[in-house]
């Protein structure tokens, strides 16, 4: 199907070699027949200049909020400007919650792995986990950031990725998480995934441990059709497989929300090829190729895919960081030589797309309210110098004719106190674990500030309350805890 009327799409050409590759991808659109008003914005390293600190004026925001579609070019963070990457900014800001990376061998860009038919698509959870960015010291001497990771953020990344791989006509679908350590948050992600596995029953689910992906991603990464994950993992694994077929160089991304779609290349604004029209625009291209099925317009997707695969394939006229035996053309004439190729067909069969719908959700059905609310307990975390009997001591000595009794006490997660003969490199860092009796119904308030009282002269920086929902403990058993 050919777009009929102009999708209007905003574009963000970006610092370093961005206007260059943006320039050239706008140009190859056009001769493509992709029909599209560009509304040209403004973001990066010039914003931050003027004193914007977000990198993303007003005027942008507008625009994006306008067309829900944006194709960005790379963005440069400077540093003693602003603090905030604009790219988060702009990720955080229109929730795109998705980000997705095709990972797919392209014809004439040899490595060790080509030939083997690589074919895949990463879908990174984009804006939950320890990217969440909330951070704190604290000791002076020990940081901590919290990952976060809900429910909602997993069911619709989870729907995403099943959603695509119907979209792709792909066969299976792989949950990566570290489930098997962090129970609580990766694993949110893995029950997630198979609560909504029974939904798309075409598509083949499965979950493997993220550090296992890893391995197979190196070892076999042609057995993968979709990959679902969550930030952090994404972030490492996404790399580590455009690394497989030809680096950041080549690799297009989108970053899907309910209300807008972002694409962009993966690879930065590399500066010291900047105007001097060394820089491939092939990423851009790609990320635009996906754009543009996104849009719907399936025949222009195609037919500049087809361009791009048919230039790739033959060889000639690619730029330097691509080109066989060092013969590299510039980004202008690498741009003319996919123009002429607009309608040949390469050797590659292509896979039938149809459109991807990106799942939904009210904010307000985000909240799930427990049948029973239960106090078990709470983490106090304090910081001491003192040794681990001498902090046991203290805190038993403090709980004594309270409703609570001490559970133990651990550093960086290990139990110290009972001690267990083990030999834990001590920081000041403590957890003391109380518990109640008798979990209490409500908040706790009135026995958490009796307790708070009664640790007098002790330092704590940090509370946890240990609750129950719906009769299930709600966090996780210390180390040697029974
Ligand atoms: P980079 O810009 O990706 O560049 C690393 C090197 O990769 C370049 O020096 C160049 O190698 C090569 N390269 C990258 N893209 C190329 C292209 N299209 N054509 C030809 N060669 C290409 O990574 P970086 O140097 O780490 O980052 C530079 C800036 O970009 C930083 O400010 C960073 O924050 C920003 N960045 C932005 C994004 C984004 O907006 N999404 C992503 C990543 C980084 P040679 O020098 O060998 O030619």
């Amino acid at each position: 199907m050919t777009q009929s009327t102009p999708i209007a799409v905003t574009a963000i050409a970006g610092d370093g070699i961005g206007p260059e590759v943006m320039a050239a991808t706008k140009r190859i659109l056009a001769a493509g027949c992709a029909r599209i008003a560009w509304e040209d914005a403004e973001a990066g390293a010039a914003v931050f200049r003027r004193g914007i600190a977000t990198g993303a004026p007003r005027e942008t925001l507008d625009s994006i909020a306008r067309t829900g579609i944006a194709l960005k070019g790379p963005l440069e963070t400077p540093v003693g400007f602003g603090e905030k990457s604009a790219n988060v900014t702009l990720r955080k800001y229109f929730e795109m919650y998705g980000n997705i990376r095709p990972v797919r061998e392209l014809p004439g860009i040899v490595t060790p792995y080509s030939g083997r038919g690589i074919d895949m698509v990463i879908v990174r959870e984009n804006v939950e986990d320890l990217y969440a960015g909330i951070e704190h010291m604290q000791t002076n001497a020990v940081a901590q950031c919290l990952k976060l990771i809900s429910e909602p953020g997993c069911e619709r990344i989870v729907r995403l990725a099943f959603g695509l791989a119907v979209a792709e006509g792909r066969k299976s679908l792989a949950c990566a998480t570290k489930a098997n350590i962090m129970k609580m948050t990766e694993g949110m992600l893995k029950r997630v995934f198979e609560r909504v596995a029974p939904d798309f029953p075409d598509i083949a689910a499965s979950h493997l441990i993220i550090d296992n992906c890893a391995h197979q991603l190196v070892i076999a990464p042609e057995q993968f059709d979709v990959i679902v994950t969550t930030n952090m993992n994404g972030d490492i694994i996404s790399d580590l497989a455009a690394g497989l077929v030809g680096g950041l160089g080549v690799a297009p991304s989108a970053n899907l929300g309910d209300q807008v779609a972002m694409f962009e290349a993966v690879h930065g604004s590399a500066p010291q090829i900047a105007g001097k029209d060394l820089a491939n625009p092939t990423a851009l291209l790609l990320s635009a190729v996906m754009m543009l099925r996104h849009v719907g317009d399936f025949d222009a997707a195609e037919k500049i895919e087809q361009a791009v695969l048919v230039t790739l394939e033959e060889g000639r006229n690619l730029t330097g960081d691509i080109a066989r035996r060092g013969q590299g053309v510039g980004t202008g004439a690498y741009t003319d030589q996919v123009i002429a190729n607009l309608g040949r067909q390469s050797s590659r069969a292509s896979r039938h797309y149809s459109r991807l719908q990106v799942p939904h959700w009210e904010a307000a059905t985000w909240h799930h309210e427990p049948a029973t609310r239960e106090l078990a307990g709470i983490d106090v975390f304090l910081e001491s110098a003192d040794s681990a009997e001498a902090v046991g001591a203290g805190m038993l000595a403090a709980v004594t004719g309270s409703p609570f009794r001490l559970a133990g006490i651990s550093n960086r997660g290990a139990q110290v106190w009972p001690a267990t003969g083990g030999r834990s490199f001590l920081v000041d860092h403590f957890r003391a674990r109380f518990l109640l009796e008798t979990p209490i119904a409500g908040d706790g308030a009135a026995e958490i500030a009796d307790l708070l009282g009664r640790l007098g002269g002790w330092r704590w920086m940090h509370l946890e309350k240990l609750q129950r929902f719906d009769g299930v403990d709600g966090f996780a058993k210390g180390q040697g805890e029974s």
